[in-house]
C-alpha cells in the first residue's frame, strides 16, 4: 500500500515537471528514503508509466511516458538547458534492427549561440 502512495506522488510530480532526476524526486517527497524512491521509479519505468532519459552517465532524468507525446530532447552544452524537440528519425530503415528509445541532440541553445 505504501508503495502505491509513492508511485502516485512520483507520477503527480512528473505531471507538473517535465524532467526530474531521482535526487529531485527524493527532495520533493517528504519522508521517503532514497532507496524507496529509486525502487518505485524503477518499477514505474518497467511498467512503462515513465521513461528514463540518459543525457550522460552523470545526468539521468525521468519523465512521464505518453503514447501521444513521443518527443526527444535537445541539451545545451553551455547552460544545460533542455528543450523538447520532435525528430522522426526513429523511422529510418537504417535502424531497423536497433531499438531506439530516444534521441539526444546536443549543441548550443538560441541564447548561448548568440553569446559566442
Ligand atoms: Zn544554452
Ligand atoms: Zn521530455
Amino acid at each position: 500500500m505504501r508503495v502505491n502512495v509513492y508511485k502516485n506522488k512520483i507520477l503527480k510530480l512528473l505531471e507538473r515537471n517535465h524532467l526530474l532526476s531521482i535526487a529531485d524526486i527524493h527532495n520533493k517527497i517528504a519522508g521517503a528514503d532514497y532507496s524507496t524512491v529509486y525502487r518505485n521509479v524503477d518499477q514505474l519505468v518497467s511498467d512503462n508509466r515513465i521513461r528514463k532519459v540518459v543525457f550522460d552517465k552523470g545526468k539521468i532524468m525521468y519523465e512521464l511516458s505518453k503514447d501521444t507525446d513521443k518527443h526527444d530532447h535537445f541539451l545545451c552544452l553551455d547552460c544545460g538547458d533542455i528543450e523538447e524537440i520532435n525528430v522522426s528519425f526513429r523511422d529510418l530503415s537504417l535502424l531497423s534492427n536497433h531499438k531506439v528509445s530516444d534521441l539526444l541532440v546536443r549543441g548550443l541553445c538560441g541564447s548561448c549561440n548568440q553569446k559566442v
